[in-house]
């Protein structure tokens, strides 16, 4: 993957995710991590090579059904949570369901009982001002599931957090990977990183282990 300016992101990469993973993309900062996620999820893609998703190769997709799959395939949750500070939890979970296409009377339905599932039916009226951190990404989680997606990537998902915090979410990810959902997830915090299954270490650009 070359950025313009000739920046060589990604080189050589050959990578499989099996249905069902639990993975941590660990490397230094600049290393490729956001870059190889990005492509993974459809948002960039590759200068040369080839993603398959679901053994569908996303380069023969028209914009449109690229944006299909997305919504319906793949789950995105981000370091700084990315909620939309006027709308209550409920509604920013139900944001995700806009561009999967689900009518409007399903969507309530479908975000609340996607909070149940991280935990935060209780708060599900609050708007992100009135949560804590923590809190803040369970409903940023909780938005990621709500189209039920092959697959959810995660970009530094505690790096907002205080350990703590950080602890709960990586908690509910290991849950939601136990429930089924594939998982990779970008991590700086070399205790979660050890913790889980299966680590792929990038070094500029290249995965070395
Ligand atoms: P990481 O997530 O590991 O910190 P990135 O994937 O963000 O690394 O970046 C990899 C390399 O690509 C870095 O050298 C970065 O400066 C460069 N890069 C990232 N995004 C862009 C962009 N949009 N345009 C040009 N270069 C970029």
């Amino acid at each position: 993957m070359s950025y313009p300016g000739g920046v060589n992101a990604l080189t050589g990469v050959n990578l499989d995710i099996a249905r069902g993973e639990l993975v941590a993309v660990v490397g230094p900062s600049g290393s490729g991590k956001s870059t190889l996620l990005n492509i993974i999820g459809t948002l960039d893609r590759p200068t040369t090579g080839t993603v398959l998703i679901n053994g569908r190769d996303v380069a023969t997709l028209s914009d449109r059904r690229l944006s299909a799959l997305r919504a319906h395939e793949i789950g995105f949750v981000f370091q700084q949570f990315h909620l939309s500070d006027g709308l209550t939890a409920t509604e920013n979970v139900a944001t995700g369901l806009l561009y999967a296409g689900v009518p409007r009377r399903h969507r309530r339905p479908r975000a609340l009982e996607s909070l149940a599932r991280v935990g935060l039916s209780h708060r599900a009226g609050h708007r992100p001002q009135e949560l804590s951190g923590g809190e803040r990404q369970r409903v940023a989680i909780a938005r990621a599931l709500v189209n039920r997606p092959s697959l959810i990537l995660a970009d530094e998902p505690t790096g907002a957090l205080d350990t703590a915090n950080g602890q709960a979410v990586l908690a509910l990810l290991r849950r939601l990977n136990e429930e089924g959902s594939t998982i990779a997830l970008i991590t700086h915090d070399r205790d979660i990183a050890a913790s889980l299954p299966r680590r792929i270490e990038i070094r500029d650009g290249r995965l070395v282990r």
